[in-house]
């Protein structure tokens, strides 16, 4: 006899992403996060990219129903503490993870938290959605979403709302609350104005609530954005609510932006080594 496996399953989540080939961002970053934060990342594939950390070459989409196929597949057998969206890409993707989701229990009044980070452009400023997918993200999928992850120019495309200060921030989480997310964190990225902080905004339909933190000096930032939801999608699964997500979240992408690493000519990644 060998000797005695010791685990003890920890909580269990699912990315709903797309791919990079670089490694940076997407699925890779979020199970990367995933670990790094002490949980079981699942993950369905919902486009796939070329890309490096010069841009995106290449986007191709996965058939819904095959999307619907990853998830409900995880669900009937390894269950699901929460959930993330990441790139969905197409319309037609987003119509059928909100199916499959509001049938299984992930979202809206389930059992199982939603976060959904609305991927819809890279750094580089290269589309990842479609025009239907962010009118799908309007109308059927941030009504699902626990939280909401949007940076401002995801909030411009969603919104229409162009936020320039803190108040641009509070008037964009009402806007995105009103559209049926019971949370909403704006995040403050590179606000004209915050020089050595970044703040993030939650709203939670009542109160307004600051989540400051460090900005750092680098371009290798490639992949924060999904590694923060990630993160709060794993402090969800452990039992967080969704305030404490939100701070574990961010201490978490704040660590993953300190060692940032270059990597390739271009935008290199932010890390879960350290
Ligand atoms: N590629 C994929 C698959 C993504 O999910 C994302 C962001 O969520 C990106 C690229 C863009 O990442 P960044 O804006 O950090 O370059």
């Amino acid at each position: 006899m060998g000797e005695r496996a010791v685990g003890v399953a920890p909580p269990r989540v699912m990315t709903m992403a797309g791919t990079d080939s670089g490694g940076g961002a997407g699925a890779a970053a979020d199970l990367r996060a995933f670990a790094a934060c002490g949980v079981h990342g699942c993950l369905a594939v919902c486009a796939v990219t070329a890309q490096n950390s010069l841009g995106v070459s290449a986007v191709h989409g996965v058939p819904p129903e095959l999307v619907a196929a990853q998830i409900t597949a995880v669900v009937e057998d390894i269950g699901l503490d929460a959930a993330k969206t990441g790139m969905l890409g197409t319309g037609e993707v987003v119509a059928e993870v909100v199916r499959t989701c509001a049938a299984v229990g992930i979202g809206g009044d389930g059992p199982v938290p939603l976060v959904v980070d609305p991927v819809l452009a890279s750094m580089h400023g290269h589309a990842l959605a479609t025009a239907s997918a962010v009118e799908s993200y309007r109308t059927m999928l941030l009504p699902l979403a626990t939280v909401t992850t949007p940076n401002l120019d995801e909030v411009r495309l969603l919104v229409g709302v162009d936020v320039r200060d803190r108040a641009g921030q509070h008037e964009a989480a009402k806007a995105l609350h009103g559209l049926g997310a019971r949370h909403v964190l704006v995040k403050g990225g590179h606000l004209a104005g915050d020089t050595d902080v970044s703040v993030d905004v939650l709203y939670d339909g009542h109160t307004f609530t600051e989540f400051p933190g460090p900005r750092f000096d680098t371009d290798n930032t490639h992949g924060g954005g999904d590694s923060f939801a990630a993160a709060i999608t794993a402090g969800l699964a452990r039992g967080l609510s969704v305030p404490e997500a939100v701070g574990f979240g961010k201490r978490y992408v704040v660590e993953a932006v300190r060692h940032s690493f270059a990597l390739g000519a271009g935008y290199g990644p932010v890390s879960a080594l350290w």
